[in-house]
């Protein structure tokens, strides 16, 4: 199988050129094709054809192909289904904000976590991402608006923390000046609190926002909506959580989908209690329809009830912003195909 040269790091590709007998500023000129869009070796015009040639025997450069493109009426936002090379698909959705635009990215096809209020895990995992995949997306976005992504949020289809070193390799690729040069505190990735990775990815010097999918006050709820708690109970995963924060500084957000089965107000209190002795933030979102799926949503106010309760109680709670609803690009809507 050719080496997909976009799953290399700067530095990676620079020794790869090296080793081909090439000048270390080859791989330099490559990873900026790559970012700037190049869908093959041969879009890379600066390098001879007999380079491309002798590349294209051992290498190969991708993008992701939009299968479909589908704009929000109401918000603009855009969610595209990407096919990849080997058949499968994943969503992708871009949102526009007054800082500027947001894309959030898939890390799997499919996923295995099996929470039970979101789509993207109904047909189970098909495979991890490779970091040119991810990276792709961004790439690929970027080409088809003709716009510059600020932030990313790895919050699409699959368990980033599932598909740990990819995920890793990724961050170092999009962070990389010499190529999209995103910023840490641009991008946030959310986990459904895989413990033993929080605590890992501590260490990994990439101090990006974290936020945990937590979705209930107590573990027993928990276990019933979400498999990963029968693995990691909520203190072990809010000590991971602690863990992060201390090592990078970074606060951390706790999502939290609002619905009639964790959203009274004796949940409220018991959340108050679990968090407020930590420096973080609290995402409500009112949960968002999947046809699968029988959970139902509360009322308007009994949303802004919640977050008041948090707010006063001090934890410092604000309501996302429901974007995509008419296209199904809302959290826990993407899927691996047109169904
Ligand atoms: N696997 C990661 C990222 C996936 S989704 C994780 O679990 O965090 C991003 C967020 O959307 C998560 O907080 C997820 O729990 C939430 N989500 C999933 N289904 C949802 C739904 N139907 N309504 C609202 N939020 C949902």
């Amino acid at each position: 199988m050719a080496l997909n040269l976009g799953d290399l790091t700067l530095e990676e590709l620079t020794s790869y050129m090296k080793s081909m007998g090439e000048g270390a500023f080859r791989g330099k000129q490559i990873f900026e094709w790559i970012s700037r869009g190049a869908e093959s070796l041969d879009d890379c015009t600066n390098l001879s054809k007999a380079l491309r040639e002798k590349l294209g025997q051992s290498a190969e450069i991708c993008l992701p192909t939009v299968r479909r493109k589908l704009v929000s009426r109401i918000d603009g936002t855009v969610k595209y289904l990407f096919g990849l090379s080997d058949g499968n698909a994943i969503e992708t959705v871009v949102m526009s904000y007054h800082h500027g635009y947001s894309v959030c990215i898939s890390s799997q096809v499919g996923c295995r976590m099996g929470c039970t209020f979101c789509a993207s895990t109904l047909g189970g995992l098909v495979r991890g991402l490779a970091p040119n995949e991810m990276t792709g997306q961004i790439i690929a976005v970027q080409k088809d608006l003709g716009i510059r992504i600020s932030n990313i949020v790895i919050m699409g289809i699959g368990e980033p923390f599932d598909n740990y070193d990819n995920v890793v390799k990724f961050l170092k690729i999009v962070n990389d000046p010499a190529g999209l040069g995103i910023g840490w505190r641009h991008i946030t990735l959310s986990t459904c609190g895989l413990a033993d990775k929080i605590c890992r990815f501590s260490g990994e010097g990439i101090p990006i926002n974290l936020a945990l999918s937590l979705h209930a006050p107590d573990d027993s709820l928990r276990r019933e909506m979400m498999p990963v708690a029968k693995a990691y109970t909520i203190a072990e995963t809010l000590a991971a959580c602690d863990e992060y924060f201390e090592k990078t500084g970074r606060r951390v957000t706790f999502e939290y989908a609002l619905s009639e089965k964790n959203g009274n107000p004796a949940q409220a209190a018991a959340l108050v209690r679990l968090l407020r002795d930590r420096n973080c933030h609290v995402n409500l979102i009112p949960v968002n329809p999947v046809r699968e799926r029988d959970y139902v949503r509360t009322g308007k106010e009994s949303v802004a009830a919640f977050a008041e309760y948090l707010n006063k109680n001090g934890v410092n709670a604000t309501v996302r912003r429901e974007l995509g609803g008419d296209i199904s690009a809302s959290c826990g809507q993407l899927r691996n195909g047109e169904i």
